[in-house]
C-alpha cells in the first residue's frame, strides 16, 4: 500500500469513528456509493455550505438564491439533453468481471505519465538545487517534451473519439494504449456501452395514470426552468445570477473513493446571465473568484490546480475544473462553465414559452449567455478533510491526530471543559457554555483527564477549548487553547465571545 493510500484509509476510518461519515444502512452492511453525515459531519457539511452561500448570495448584490424541486417535468431533461446524451461510456475486464469508465481509464493512463514527467522534474530539482530553472527545464528535457507529445496526441485522439461518440474508437484506443486491468492486470476487455446515469421513478399511484419523473442528476436545470420567474420577480438587470443547493443524483458507474462519487450527493451551483458577447469576461471573473473561495478554507496553492477541458460537454464553449489533490491524486472539484445559450434556448423550444431578456439600454430582447459554477458540495467536504489531517508528534513525543479545519466551518468552535468534576468549576463552565452555545456551536467535556480531552478535541478540529480552573473564580479568567499551536492564553470570561468570533473572522 502507497503511503497516500494508507492516508486515506485512515481518514476513511477517522471519519467514521468521530461522527463525519458512515455508510448509508450500516446495519445491513452499506448502499453502494451512498452515505450518512454524522454529528460532526452535519456541521461541517453545513458551515461549508453556509460559506458558499454568504460568498455567493450574500455577498453579490445581484445574485439571488433558489430552491427548486428534485422532481421536474421530464420534458426538462429532454431539452437539457440529459436522456439521449448524459451517459457514460462503460467497459468491463471479462477476467475480473469489474466495471470502469471508458474514460477514466484513459484519464488515468494519461496521469500516469504525467506522474513521470514530474518525476523527472523532481529528481532534476534536487540535483541542481537553487539553480534549477523548472520553465526551462520542462521546456527542454527531451524525456518531458517526448511524455509531453505522449500526452497531447493522446488527448486530442480522446477528444475526438468522445465528441464524435466513437464507441468502437474508444475500445480501439484503450488496446493501442495497452491499458490493463487494475485488479486482473489482463487486456481482455469488452465492447464499450453507452449507460445512461440518470435514475428513474414514477409519479402518481396507479400504473396507468403514473409517468416516468428522474431525480435530478444536477440542480442547474431548476434554475434555467425559474430564470424568468426569478428574473421578473426579483426585478434584477443582466448580469445578474442565480444560486441553488441542493442534492443530486446520478447512477454512477463505478462509484469508489468514498465520497467523492456518490450515487447522492450535493450541489451548490450558480448560473450567471450575461448579455451574449460578454460571456468571456465574466467567465474569466468567476474562475479568479472562486479560486478565492477556496483559498479562503485553507486550501494552499500547490494543492489545488485550475485545469482547461480539451473535452467540451454538448452545452459549453468553454470549461474549467478546480482540481484537489485528493489523497488519489488531483480529481475536479468543481467545474466553471460557460453554457452558452443553450439551455435557455431548449427550454425555449421544448416548452414553447420565450425565455428571453428585454434590454432596456439597447431596447433588444434576446436569449442570455450563461456562466456556471457548479461544486460538489461532499467533495468540498471531503478536500477540506483531506487537507485538514494530520498525525503529529509532540515535544513529549506523544502522538496526536488533528484536523486543522479553518475554524469558520470547524464543526465544533469551543469546547468547555472543567479542570476537574469539583470546587465548583462544573457550574462556572456550564454558565459560560450556557452562554456561548448560541451563537458558537459548543461541546462540553468533563470527562477524563485535561490533556485526553484535548486530543479528542484535536481529533474533530475543535480550534478553542476553554479551560475553567481554580482561578477562574477568584478572577473570572479562563484559558484559551489554541488547536494548533496548542498554546494558551488567559483570558476574561467577558472576553470569550468577542475573541473567538474575531479569530473564526480571521481569514475572511
Ligand atoms: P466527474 O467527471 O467527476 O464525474 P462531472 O464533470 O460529471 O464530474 P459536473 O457534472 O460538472 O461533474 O458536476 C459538478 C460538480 O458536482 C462536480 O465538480 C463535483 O464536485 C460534483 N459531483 C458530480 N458528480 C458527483 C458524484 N457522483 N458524487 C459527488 N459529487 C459529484
Amino acid at each position: 500500500m502507497t503511503n497516500q493510500e494508507d492516508v486515506f484509509k485512515k481518514l476513511i476510518s477517522h471519519c467514521k469513528e468521530y461522527g463525519f461519515v458512515y455508510p448509508s444502512s450500516d446495519i445491513y452492511d452499506g448502499l453502494s456509493a451512498v452515505y450518512d453525515y454524522g454529528p460532526n459531519g452535519v456541521e461541517l457539511k453545513k458551515n461549508i455550505r453556509e460559506h458558499w452561500w454568504k460568498t455567493m448570495v450574500q455577498n453579490h448584490e445581484n445574485i439571488v438564491g433558489l430552491d427548486a424541486a428534485i422532481f421536474m417535468h421530464p420534458k426538462v431533461w429532454k431539452a437539457s439533453g440529459h436522456v439521449d446524451a448524459f451517459k457514460d461510456p462503460l467497459i468491463d475486464n471479462k477476467d475480473s468481471k469489474k466495471r470502469y469508465r471508458a474514460d477514466v481509464l484513459i484519464e488515468d493512463h494519461i496521469a500516469k505519465i504525467e506522474n513521470k514527467i514530474e518525476k523527472e522534474v523532481q529528481k532534476a530539482k534536487k540535483r541542481f538545487g537553487d539553480d534549477f530553472d523548472e520553465k526551462m527545464f520542462r521546456k527542454t528535457n527531451q524525456r518531458v517534451l517526448n511524455n509531453q507529445n505522449k500526452i497531447d496526441d493522446i488527448t486530442k485522439k480522446f477528444a475526438d473519439l468522445i465528441n464524435n461518440n466513437d464507441l468502437k474508437g474508444l475500445h480501439n484506443f484503450i488496446n493501442e494504449l495497452e491499458i490493463v486491468c487494475p485488479v486482473s492486470g489482463s487486456r481482455n476487455w469488452t465492447e464499450v456501452r453507452q449507460f445512461n446515469l440518470m435514475f428513474e421513478t414514477q409519479m402518481g399511484s396507479l400504473s396507468v395514470d403514473a409517468s416516468k419523473v428522474y431525480l435530478r442528476p444536477e440542480t442547474a436545470q431548476g434554475i434555467f426552468v425559474n430564470y424568468l420567474n426569478v428574473q421578473k420577480t426579483s426585478r434584477k438587470k443582466l448580469p445578474f445570477g442565480i444560486a441553488q443547493i441542493g442534492k443530486a443524483f446520478r447512477n454512477e458507474i463505478v462509484a469508489r473513493q468514498f465520497i467523492f462519487r456518490m450515487r447522492e450527493f450535493e450541489q451548490m451551483e450558480m448560473q450567471f446571465f450575461v448579455k451574449p458577447g460578454e460571456e468571456s469576461e465574466w467567465y474569466e471573473y468567476w474562475k479568479k473568484e472562486r479560486i478565492k473561495w477556496h483559498e479562503s478554507l485553507g486550501i494552499t496553492k500547490e494543492k489545488f490546480r485550475l485545469h482547461d477541458h480539451d473535452k467540451l460537454a454538448h452545452y459549453a464553449n468553454a470549461a474549467a475544473d478546480i482540481e484537489y489533490e485528493f489523497p488519489f491524486g488531483f480529481k475536479e472539484v468543481e467545474g466553471i462553465h460557460s453554457r452558452t445559450d443553450f439551455d435557455l434556448s431548449a427550454h425555449q423550444e421544448f416548452s414553447g414559452k420565450k425565455l428571453q431578456y428585454y434590454d432596456p439600454e439597447t431596447k433588444e430582447s434576446y436569449v442570455p449567455y450563461v456562466v456556471e459554477t457548479s461544486i460538489g458540495l461532499d467533495r468540498m467536504f471531503l478536500a477540506v478533510l483531506s487537507n485538514s489531517y494530520q498525525e503529529e508528534t509532540l515535544e513529549d513525543g506523544s502522538q496526536r491526530t488533528v484536523l486543522k479545519i479553518p475554524p469558520l466551518v470547524a464543526p465544533v468552535k469551543v469546547t468547555v471543559l472543567p479542570l476537574v468534576k469539583k470546587d465548583g468549576l462544573p457550574e462556572k463552565a456550564r454558565e459560560i457554555m450556557d452562554k456561548a452555545k448560541y451563537e458558537f456551536m459548543c461541546q462540553y467535556d468533563d470527562k477524563d483527564a485535561i490533556g485526553r480531552r484535548y486530543r479528542r478535541q484535536d481529533a474533530v478540529g475543535t480550534p478553542y477549548c476553554i479551560t475553567v480552573d481554580h482561578q477562574t473564580l477568584e478572577d473570572n479568567t479562563v484559558t484559551i487553547r489554541e488547536r494548533d499551536s496548542m498554546e494558551q492564553e488567559r483570558i476574561l470570561i467577558d472576553e470569550i465571545s468577542d475573541i473567538v468570533r474575531k479569530r473564526i473572522h480571521n481569514n475572511i
